[in-house]
């Protein structure tokens, strides 16, 4: 009889469920293709099923073996997942970046942990445990992306949104930004999967949206530019005929030749990582490559990217070392001065594995650290270490107002109506919309939250999403 393999991406755990905004959240979702990656490359002989707790319930069922993967925030949850699994005897495998930073604390709730890439060790994994010889520890190399299996997209819920077809064509990132765990992670080597590779895939997807899940879809430097020109090529060569998204630094905007291709491939909609409109702040967070385009140079990108008809999100980080008070009102400024269509405004949040976190662990900066129940914080939307120029609370109300500013609904109709006007894209457009509503309204749900309890009441609050077993 085939052995049960179950794949959990569990979900944050909140605290009070009233301020949980189901729909928001499913609109903003990205299909689990990680492990869908890591479901092509298991053996036969397993059935798998995958369930991603941020769009179903997670109700017990019996497995021989149960994989799970975590961020940061939601670590808690996976550790919570995979004790209640291990208190069946049910064996139990965590991965991602957060365990991989955090082996020692990982395996205290798993019987397994993978560390790094999964892709070069999982079916040492899997054999192992076949043989009943399952090993604490696997560490995971960065290895080329040739070859890379075709993700199980059939093992994918069908209740995502926007019904993303996911697509990696490439790791690693030279830049180490202060804040960013993607270079201690992938590594600083770029590394490209083959385009026509990327092609085939693309062609086996029935889904017209498809999101690259790459950092940046442009990569870095000339010879990552000629590729991006090539993979949009081949995508009109081939006539595939997809609408696609994806995140990228902000030097496309100078890049015509990519800009010019990206557009003639489908290209509906780029999260653009300007970080911030304070220099003092991108010095702060060794933010080089914005550094070198400039900031004065902000919204002529804006500019660019919409006369090839290409509508953007453009991603702020507030609370560096290098913000001061009046940046919240600078960066509302710009974003509605600058006709950037979405925005994502997240808090500075050190993540485990980033010179962030290491030096603010060092300076007693930081305020969460009941770990590992605390990590639930950190997610982008919580003060979690002591700023230098203002309060936590300020910090948590500058943003807040900049979500009030940006993003109520006669403010996101203008602005949608401004980004069809300049791009005539009416698809990103709508997308753009949904984006400003659904964050803000997400945003302005958790504000009112942190707001309804004093700090220590959350401190005390006890985690209300229990794993329901049958
Ligand atoms: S933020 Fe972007 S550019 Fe900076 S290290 Fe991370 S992936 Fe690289």
């Amino acid at each position: 009889m085939a052995k049960k393999l179950l794949m959990i991406n569990p979900v944050q755990q909140v605290e009070h469920q009233e301020f949980w905004n189901e729909s928001a959240v499913r609109i903003m979702q990205y299909p689990a293709t990680n492990l869908a990656y890591l479901a092509a490359l298991t053996p036969p002989g397993w059935d798998i099923k995958i369930i991603d707790e941020t769009i179903e319930s997670l109700t017990f069922e019996d497995a021989d073996l149960v994989g799970i993967t975590a961020l940061t925030p939601t670590a808690p949850r996976a550790y919570a997942i995979s004790e209640q699994y291990r208190r069946k005897g049910i064996k139990t495998v965590i991965g991602g970046i957060h365990a991989s930073f955090l082996r020692d604390e990982a395996i205290q709730f798993a019987d397994c942990v993978v560390i790094g890439e999964a892709e070069s060790v999982w079916q040492n994994v899997i054999h192992d445990f076949e043989r009943n010889e399952l090993k604490r520890f696997y560490t995971g190399e960065h290895t080329s992306l040739e070859n890379l299996a075709i993700p199980r997209r059939d093992l994918l819920s069908n209740r995502y949104a926007l019904k993303l077809g996911g697509v990696e064509t490439a790791r690693g990132c030279p830049n180490d930004c202060e804040f960013c765990s993607v270079t201690a992670f992938n590594g600083r080597k770029y590394r490209a999967r083959p385009v026509e590779q990327v092609l085939d895939e693309l062609e086996a997807i029935d889904s017209k949206n498809i999101f690259f899940s790459d950092n940046t879809i442009l990569g870095y430097g000339k010879q990552a530019e000629q590729r991006a020109i090539q993979l949009f090529r081949g995508m009109v060569d081939r006539g595939l005929n997809k609408r696609w998204f994806s995140q990228v630094n902000i030097d496309i905007a100078y890049s015509p030749k990519v800009l010019e291709w990206a557009k003639k491939s489908g290209c509906s909609g780029l999260a653009i990582g300007f970080e911030s409109i304070s220099e003092d702040a991108l010095q702060a967070m060794h933010k080089v490559r914005n550094l070198k385009v400039g900031v004065a140079k902000y919204k002529e990108g804006v500019k660019r990217v919409h006369d090839y008809g290409i509508p953007m999100a453009g991603a702020f980080v507030l609370g560096s070392d290098g913000d001061t008070k009046d940046v919240f009102q600078r960066t509302t400024e710009f974003i509605l001065d600058s006709k950037v269509d979405a925005t994502q405004i997240t808090i500075l949040t050190p993540l485990p594995g980033t010179r962030l976190f290491s030096s603010l662990q060092q300076e007693g900066r930081l305020l969460r650290t009941n770990y590992p129940d605390d990590w639930t914080h950190y997610d982008f939307t919580e003060v979690v270490f002591k700023p230098k120029h203002m309060t936590p609370d300020e910090l948590m109300e500058g943003v807040t107002q900049i979500y009030r500013d940006t993003s109520s609904r006669p403010t996101s109709l203008k602005r949608a109506f401004i980004s069809f006007i300049r791009t005539k894209n009416l698809y990103g457009t709508a997308i753009a919309y949904l984006w400003n509503r659904g964050s803000g309204s997400l945003w302005m749900q958790k504000y009112e939250y942190m707001k309804s309890l004093s700090l220590s009441q959350v401190e005390d609050a006890s985690l209300s999403r229990p794993l329901s077993v049958n």
